[in-house]
């Protein structure tokens, strides 16, 4: 949203029949909220951390109520002009910090009858024998000397020891239960976020967890282009680039011989770092029917 022609990028896309999800910290969703309305915006999903005092030590002062007052005019301008969308989601990431106060946020610090949907992540991270791992496979096999994204994902999984894993799964469950109660979609990475799951999770044991992936489908379905043109398909890693927008077409790119190369790799194997990833956890969200202007609450 900080693009100057963020207008013409919605409308074209609008134009062109295809949905908008738009992940933000949520600053500046007041000055555009008449806009992701008329543009017809799918999903917004604002990221925060926690009440107030914990999302701003990791965030910024300030950043917890502008996003807060975003979402509320979101929501007032969707009621004006009696749309459905976008609707609005919370993305939370549970770390060492704020995991104590994940109730404590959804049920006491933000008015939850705002939201349509909520996503609940554990930490990504790696270890760096991961990473490690990683850069000998980008090394042999696609000729790249270095993984400075991943890099920024390594922890060791002893900063994780001492949190204690049965409050979380017992909070979410609670959260869980409400949404269920409410109808509002919930997201969870893991999908089941048992004690004993997440405990494996931040015990860097996460192939002995339930509903571990073997293989990985979005590098066959779906590609992602960054602010630079850069494209590659693994969401969070752009050390492995499959060519440039600015100097070929995405359909070039998507039938090139890199990108095939790529694929065939990923028919027999994950990389080191898909545990990081969160496509690795995803799965499709349903469709959201709601009432235009009224909140899940009122309903
Ligand atoms: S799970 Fe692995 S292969 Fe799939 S998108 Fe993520 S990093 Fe890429």
């Amino acid at each position: 949203m900080l693009y100057p022609k963020i207008e013409d990028v919605l409308f074209a896309i609008q134009r062109a029949g295809s949905k908008v999800h738009l992940p933000t910290n949520g600053t500046l969703l007041a000055k555009h909220a008449d806009l992701l309305v008329e543009s017809g915006v799918d999903r917004i999903w604002v990221s925060l951390d926690g009440p107030e005092a914990i999302n701003d030590q990791q965030r910024g002062a300030g950043v917890f109520r502008r996003a807060i007052n975003g979402i509320q005019a979101v929501h007032a301008a969707r009621a004006r002009k009696r749309a459905a969308a976008p609707h609005i989601g919370i993305g939370t990431v549970i770390t060492p910090l704020n995991y104590r106060y994940l109730e404590q946020f959804f049920f006491e610090a933000i008015d939850i009858g705002l939201l349509d949907c909520i996503s609940l992540e554990l930490q990504a991270y790696l270890t760096q024998q991961d990473h490690a791992d990683y850069e000998r496979v980008l090394e042999s096999q696609f000729n790249v000397s270095a993984a400075p994204i991943a890099r920024g994902f390594v922890a060791e999984a002893g900063q994780f020891a001492e949190m204690d894993f049965g409050l979380i799964a017992s909070q979410v469950a609670r959260i869980a239960a409400y949404c269920e109660q409410q109808g509002l979609y919930l997201n969870t990475y893991p999908k089941v976020m048992s004690e004993d799951n997440i405990r494996k999770y931040f015990s860097a044991q996460w192939f002995s967890m339930s509903h571990v992936k073997t293989r990985c489908s979005f590098p066959f379905l779906s590609t992602e282009v960054n602010a630079r043109g850069d494209v590659t398909s693994c969401h969070a890693f752009y050390d492995l680039t499959l060519g440039n927008v600015n100097q070929q077409s995405i359909g070039e790119i998507w039938r090139g011989e890199r990108y095939e190369r790529y694929r065939r790799y990923l028919r027999r194997h994950l990389f080191p770092i898909c545990q990081a990833c969160c496509l690795f956890y995803n799965e499709k969200p349903p469709v959201l029917e709601r009432q235009p202007g009224v909140s899940r609450a009122a309903q």
